[in-house]
């Protein structure tokens, strides 16, 4: 029998918060009088997590865990709750509990009125940083500038989709993985409800600041060319420039011979300019070549150690 809810929880290194995920989930699910199963993605965490969740799993059939043999990253984590989740719906929220498990049942009246994506949008964040805010502010208005898909502001993964939605993503197996831009893609009746994020129920985040600045790349380079068409429309306006440039130049030899032996300054500051202006597109270009790159290994996005309390009938 397949479950009508499936709640996608990853989860790295949370063994102060995972019972207490698990309990609050729990009572949520069960007031929806509805099937359910708690899919835990243990990303190859370190400390008591994945022994907390096999305990778990031993006493609640309705706990499923999926372990893998390595951290894979939180993008690969949700990829394989969505690739093994049986619900009719299935809803993706993150282990610390800082989007509320409560916010489920509005979720799941929208989708009763027939949308396909429900997506929280956060009207509020507690307890984060100035910086994670004001970095997270301008990171969703700029991919958002930066692509044709419509991808709503101040969105995260926490949200609930239809079947069918899933469906569509579980053929996306592209490896660097931005997944609300994915579920943007797909289109369908998408809508959202909004909610206060709160803050950390315990424990460190685990998206320090270079794993903050890969995902956001992941993201650009995944939904966009722009950076790409920027580099050369600057390339082309500093060609223009220095065509100008050179004419000013050859007058001033012709002309005003005296004058051209000084501007070692100005040389230099051009010469420095220009050369950092062609690493920093070579190393843009390098983004794109090394992620297609890792696209034409196709190595798995994840690799699972062992699910406890798999299903037989899939
Ligand atoms: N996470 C994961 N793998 C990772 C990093 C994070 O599965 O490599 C999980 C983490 O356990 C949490 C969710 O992804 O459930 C979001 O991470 P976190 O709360 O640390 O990020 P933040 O909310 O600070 O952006
Ligand atoms: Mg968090």
């Amino acid at each position: 029998m397949h479950p009508v809810f499936t709640v996608v929880i990853p989860a790295f290194n949370e063994e102060e918060v995972i019972m207490e995920s698990y309990r609050r989930l729990t009572a949520v699910m069960k007031g929806t009088g509805e099937s359910y199963e708690l899919l835990f993605v243990d990303d190859g965490s370190k400390d008591k997590t994945a022994f907390l969740l096999g305990e778990a799993a031993e006493k609640d059939k309705n706990v499923k865990c999926i372990r893998f043999s390595r951290n894979f990253g939180h993008m690969a984590a949700i990829t394989a709750g969505l690739d093994c989740a049986r619900g009719d719906a299935i809803m993706i929220i993150d282990a610390d509990l800082q989007d509320p498990p409560e916010v489920f049942p509005e979720m799941i009246a929208k989708w009763r009125e027939g949308y396909d994506v429900v997506y929280g949008q956060r009207s509020e964040r507690k307890g984060e940083t100035a910086f994670k805010k004001l970095t997270a502010n301008i990171f969703y208005r700029f991919i958002r500038s930066m692509t044709d898909v419509d991808m709503p502001v101040d969105t995260g993964e926490f949200r609930l989709i239809d079947r069918k939605v899933c469906e569509a993503i579980k053929k996306m197996r592209e490896k660097s993985r931005y997944i609300r831009g994915l579920v943007s893609w797909v289109g369908f009746r998408q809508t959202p409800v909004s909610y206060i994020r709160e803050k950390r129920f315990a424990g460190q985040t685990k998206y320090p600041l270079t794993k903050m600045i890969s995902f956001a790349m992941d993201a650009i380079t995944t939904f966009s060319y722009k950076p790409l068409k920027a580099a050369s429309t600057l390339g082309f306006s500093i060609s223009m420039l220095s065509f100008f440039y050179l004419i000013v130049v050859l007058c001033q030899r012709l002309f005003f011979s005296n004058t051209t032996i000084s501007g070692w300054a100005s040389m230099i500051a051009i010469v420095t300019f220009s050369q950092g202006i062609v690493l920093m597109v070579l190393g843009l270009m390098g983004e794109y070549i090394g992620r297609i790159f890792d696209e034409i290994k196709d190595r798995p996005i994840y690799l699972i150690q062992e699910f406890i309390n798999e299903d037989e009938d899939k």
